[in-house]
């Protein structure tokens, strides 16, 4: 164990993207302290339609993180127990976004239908990524904490933390309701929380609340097998039946608004899928997510005061993994990853 390892680590933020941190931490031998301000999952995590989808369209400056977050997740599942990804791979067709991923094939209405019998037409053709699939976001949270605790990791719930303890130029913890966590390391994992915090230390992070919509219906079992992204509806469906479904935030009209479009997106999936008569919105929220001013995540140490890392990016849930792995990696053997080097906060401070 390094000098780093036996150091104390607090992360703040108990969403996915913290989870994994400190699972990564932990299993390094950090002394690992989660703090969060509600419950384990309680922020956009919670509201996630957790495709982990590695496509890209254009030049991506963080293909290389891209490129390893699904070897990332297949690790994890051997590695975290309970942790369990759906592998059953992605359709998309007549949408315009132009991601590709390099194991993509193009496929025609025959393959399209045994792939997914449900669909009442399926289309000519479609992209189908084999390789692609989703998580219970809420449960792949919990189980990394969990991991994370048999590593000796505690976890505080419904702490918020409310500042910082800084002595000459360093951070060297938390301040709480309940009182000061002494730390040697702090990691901002606060998605959209992550901002006001850094602020706190005087540095503007670019990071805005960025708005989607989150479905959610009872179903019966069976109407999906993957995941189907198209111009009418992007859906996934659990075992159970539940069906997950995500839209564009359009605007705060009131035809806009989650409940009413949780009944158009209804209509579309009844139109879409053969069986779909039943289903029955059963939650619809907007979902908040951390973006990045110019899209790529912002990993790494603040520049301007010593014992602070930030971690914050969309898509969270594709990058959790590999980003778990590779800046703990940072952290704790002290060894920079290449792959982390486009994402560096330092770019928004330059002036
Ligand atoms: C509809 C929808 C669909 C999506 N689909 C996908 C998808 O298919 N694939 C994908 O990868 N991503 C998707 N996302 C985005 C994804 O959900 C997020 O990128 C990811 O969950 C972010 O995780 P996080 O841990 O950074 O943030 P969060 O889950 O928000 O966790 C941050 C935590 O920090 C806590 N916190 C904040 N401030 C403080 C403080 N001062 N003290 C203590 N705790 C604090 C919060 O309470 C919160 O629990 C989707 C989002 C939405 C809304």
């Amino acid at each position: 164990m390094n000098q780093e390892a036996s150091k104390r680590i607090v992360v703040i933020g108990a969403g996915i993207v913290g989870a994994s941190l400190a699972y990564h931490l932990a299993s390094k031998g950090a002394q690992v302290t989660v703090v969060e301000a509600g419950g384990i999952a309680s922020g956009v995590t919670g509201t996630s339609f957790a495709w982990i989808n590695a496509s890209c369209a254009g030049m991506d400056p963080i293909a290389a993180l891209r490129g390893g977050a699904i070897g990332a997740w297949r690790r994890l599942e051997t590695q975290v127990r309970g942790l369990q990804v759906r592998w059953d791979g992605a359709l998309s067709y007549g949408t315009q976004d132009g991601r590709l991923s390099p194991e993509s094939v193009v496929i025609d209405r025959s393959r399209i239908a045994q792939l997914e019998p449900g669909l009442r037409r399926p289309p000519e053709q479609a992209l189908h990524e084999p390789e692609q699939g989703a998580l219970d976001a809420v449960a792949a949270t919990h189980a990394l904490l969990a991991a994370a605790q048999a590593l000796d990791a505690t976890v505080r719930t419904q702490t918020p933390v409310q500042g910082f303890a800084v002595r000459d130029g360093k951070v060297t913890g938390v301040e709480t309701a309940t009182g000061l966590i002494e730390a040697d390391l702090v990691v901002l994992a606060a998605g959209t929380g992550t901002a006001k915090l850094a602020a706190q230390l005087g540095v503007d992070l670019p990071i805005h609340a960025s708005p989607a919509i989150f479905l959610r219906y009872q179903a019966p079992p069976g109407l999906v097998r993957g995941i189907i992204s198209s111009h009418a509806m992007e859906v996934r469906q659990a075992e159970d039946g539940t069906m997950l479904a995500a839209e564009d935030y359009l605007d705060d009209t009131p035809e806009n608004q989650p409940a009413a479009m949780a009944q158009r997106t209804a209509s579309a999936i009844r139109n879409e899928l053969e069986g779909a008569e039943a289903i029955v919105p059963e939650f619809a929220c907007i979902g908040l997510r951390p973006m990045p001013f110019d899209g790529v995540p912002v990993i790494g140490y603040l520049p301007n005061i010593e014992g602070v890392y930030v971690c914050a990016m969309h898509p969270g849930v594709v990058l959790a993994a590999i980003v778990g792995q590779q800046a703990s990696g940072e952290i704790v053997d002290g060894q920079p990853a290449a792959a982390l080097e486009a994402c560096r906060p330092a770019r928004f401070l330059v002036r």
